[in-house]
């Protein structure tokens, strides 16, 4: 049985004290969620120390939206795995879209950040998908498998049985343009098939999350797909009703 997850990625958005009332408010309402939904609730690093605080004996996990490539030294402006670990802090998502458009990244640098998110144990959300043209040219299988095989396969079979995979279609992202259910299933299927051929039946256990425009509306039709684990969700993640809403998709 795989895990049923919902992770909100808030971006740069919220106060720290905006960020704490929606962490408390998703704190709040999952009691009316089914237990059997895992949410976690990424904030910028700023309110994660505190974040961690309000959610603590909530059952809510809490991640980083990036980490460093270095452990730690003379690299102004980064933030260390080991300091994201330290408060408490449980995942890290790696390899988001806007991270490798506006800041460059690439497999090179995202094995690198690979390395000290395990090596501190945060668990990756490692994010792949491919661009509207990748699509429309009908390459967004191959996007998918390069940005895997660049990244995922250097893991370990003990650091892959961790690992959560979020696919987010760039095209989808923050446009309000979602996938199908049928367009997410039959990539989430692939996405599991090369996971498959290097790491066996364990990518059997994989849990892989959809992203992309994802909302209340049309969450539980896209949940309900077989290799669909639940959801990455940027804007709707920013109401605690919505995410929570989100979380009843299953
Ligand atoms: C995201 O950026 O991870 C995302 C899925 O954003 P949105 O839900 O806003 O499309």
């Amino acid at each position: 049985m795989r895990k049923k997850i919902v992770a909100g990625n808030w971006k740069m958005n919220t106060t720290p004290v905006e960020g704490v009332e929606l962490a408390k408010g998703v704190a709040e309402g999952k009691k009316e969620v089914c237990d059997c939904v895992n949410f976690i609730v990424c904030p910028p690093f700023t309110h994660l120390s505190e974040v961690v605080k309000v959610t603590r004996g909530t059952g809510i996990a809490v991640g980083a939206q990036d980490c460093a490539t270095e452990a730690k030294g003379a690299y102004t402006g980064e933030v260390a795995a080991s300091m994201i670990a330290s408060l408490g802090v449980e995942y890290v998502i790696l390899g988001h879209s806007e991270r490798r458009q506006y800041y460059g990244e690439t497999s090179e640098t995202l094995n690198k950040k690979m390395v000290q998110a395990y090596a501190n144990n945060l668990t990756p959300i490692y994010c792949v998908g491919e661009s509207l043209d990748e699509r429309k040219a009908g390459k967004h299988f191959d996007v998918c498998k390069a940005q895997i095989e660049e990244v995922v396969f250097n893991l370990t079979p003990e650091q892959f049985s961790k690992l959560i995979i979020a696919y987010e279609p760039v095209w989808a992202i923050g446009t309000g343009e979602t996938a199908t259910a049928e367009q997410a299933q039959e990539i989430h299927a692939y996405i599991r098939e090369v996971l498959a051929s290097k790491f066996g039946e364990a990518a059997a256990e994989t849990p892989i999350l959809y992203g992309g425009s994802c909302k209340p509306s049309n969450a539980a039709e896209i949940f309900a797909k077989e290799d669909v684990d639940g959801g990455l969700i940027g804007g709707a993640a920013l109401k605690a009703e919505d995410f929570l809403a989100i979380g009843k998709g299953f």
